[in-house]
């Protein structure tokens, strides 16, 4: 396996508002989905860690924006920090209406201001996709431009064949909404499927200049 280029991650703090979060320099990439979506395990995955961010049995807990900084890239010509920031997802378990609503304003101003913010990894269960969460998400991205990377996770529950489908299915869909800047691959965090390439997809966007 290749050397992770998202190890170190480490927790810096957790906000409720946008002004909350570290200061805006450098890149980071979010990610974003529905509760229970597997996202949680995604970033343990990415990172390498097993309990980055907390792998939650209780789906609807108090949600926060919450910030990892990774270590300095050493070869890269790239100064200044990194961050990975995990958005909180909703639409699986009942919240009130209020609390969504404040996600859904946040999550939209911060995908519209955030200057270092180079894209959105969005993480959908293989066998639930493109629920409303998952359009509302991509529709922000597609109104600010933004690069949306979609892990479809959980690949393990299905047959290579049904995953397969599943991604063409995925593709079709993400280039009737945009035709560049939106891609997808299948993922798994229980048998490390598609880590790699995800892994790579976020280095690039970390090492780029926002476009
Ligand atoms: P989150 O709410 O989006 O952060 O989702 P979690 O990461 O907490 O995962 C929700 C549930 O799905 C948990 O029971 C996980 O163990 C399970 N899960 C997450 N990813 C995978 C996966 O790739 N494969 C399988 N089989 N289960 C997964």
């Amino acid at each position: 396996m290749a050397s992770n280029p998202l190890q170190g991650a480490q927790f810096v703090l957790a906000a409720h508002r946008i002004n909350q979060l570290p200061e805006d320099t450098g890149a980071e990439v979010a990610f974003a989905g529905r509760s229970n979506a597997g996202k949680s395990s995604a970033l343990n995955a990415l990172t390498g860690q097993k309990s980055l961010a907390r792998t939650s049995k209780t789906p609807g807990r108090t949600q926060q924006m919450v910030a990892f900084n990774l270590p300095p890239a050493r070869d890269e010509a790239e100064a200044g920090p990194r961050r990975l920031i995990d958005l909180p997802g909703y639409g699986y378990a009942k919240v009130p209406e209020a609390l969504r609503a404040h996600w859904r304003e946040e999550i939209d101003a911060y995908l519209k201001q955030r200057t270092s913010l180079r894209g959105v990894v969005l993480i959908m269960d293989i066998r639930h996709p493109l629920k409303d969460f998952d359009r509302m998400m991509l529709d922000f991205c597609e109104a600010t431009g933004l690069a949306c990377h979609v892990l479809l996770t959980k690949a393990d529950k299905l047959s290579r064949n049904q995953a397969g489908q599943a991604l063409q299915a995925m593709r079709k869909s993400l280039q009737a909404l945009r035709p560049d800047g939106f891609s997808a691959q299948v993922f798994s965090s229980s048998d490390l499927t598609g880590v790699d390439t995800a892994r790579e997809v976020v280095r690039n966007w970390l090492v780029q200049p926002r476009g």
